[in-house]
């Protein structure tokens, strides 16, 4: 375990998924920004495993981001609607949080229970492994921290994760 930044290794996970899923398919777009709390303290944790984790979140955000641009084909320049990625960190004093919000399709109620399950996934066969989240899961867990997800379809996903200080 190192000391680590963690609005520095979020920040540069944001960039890095964005420009992978851009390099990958020309017609990706979404926005992205960040809410960082420049009073977070570095975290100890094993910076690779939580980098894995950020990764997961912020590739699934921005995933869920390409299908809302599939479902406004055509209707790209309605207001308040772009497909938007927000990485946000908090203080708290005793834990830090991470959250990684999208404005994506959102998760349905029948399928929110499993989405932590290994192999679990919705994506088409060779797109989705359905691993990643079930591996941020126990690295979240194994780091002493906690990961939950809030959703509302339609609107949107947040997935909020804590580490102790
Ligand atoms: P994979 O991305 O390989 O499918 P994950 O474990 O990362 O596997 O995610 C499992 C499933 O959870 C996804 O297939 C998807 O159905 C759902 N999911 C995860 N993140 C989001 C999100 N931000 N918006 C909508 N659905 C999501
Ligand atoms: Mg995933």
């Amino acid at each position: 375990k190192e000391l680590t930044d963690i609005n520095a290794l979020a920040d540069e996970y944001l960039r890095m998924s964005f420009h992978g899923l851009r390099a990958k398919d020309k017609s990706f777009n979404a926005d992205f920004k960040t809410d960082f709390d420049l009073t977070l303290p570095k975290v100890n944790v094993v910076p690779q495993e939580i980098s894995r984790v950020l990764l997961n979140l912020i590739n699934n955000a921005f995933q869920a981001c390409a299908d809302r641009n599939k479902d406004l084909a055509g209707f790209e320049n309605l207001p308040g609607l772009t497909p938007t990625v927000t990485v946000s960190t908090k203080n708290l004093g005793d834990k830090i949080e991470i959250s990684v919000k999208d404005n994506g399709p959102g998760i349905p109620d029948a399928i929110k229970d499993k989405i932590f399950q290994p192999f679990f996934t919705t994506k088409p066969t060779g797109q989705g492994t359905g691993l990643g989240l079930s591996l941020s899961y126990d690295i979240v867990k194994a780091h002493g921290g906690e990961i939950s997800v809030e959703s509302q379809e339609g609107l949107g996903t947040t997935f909020n994760i804590s580490l102790p200080i």
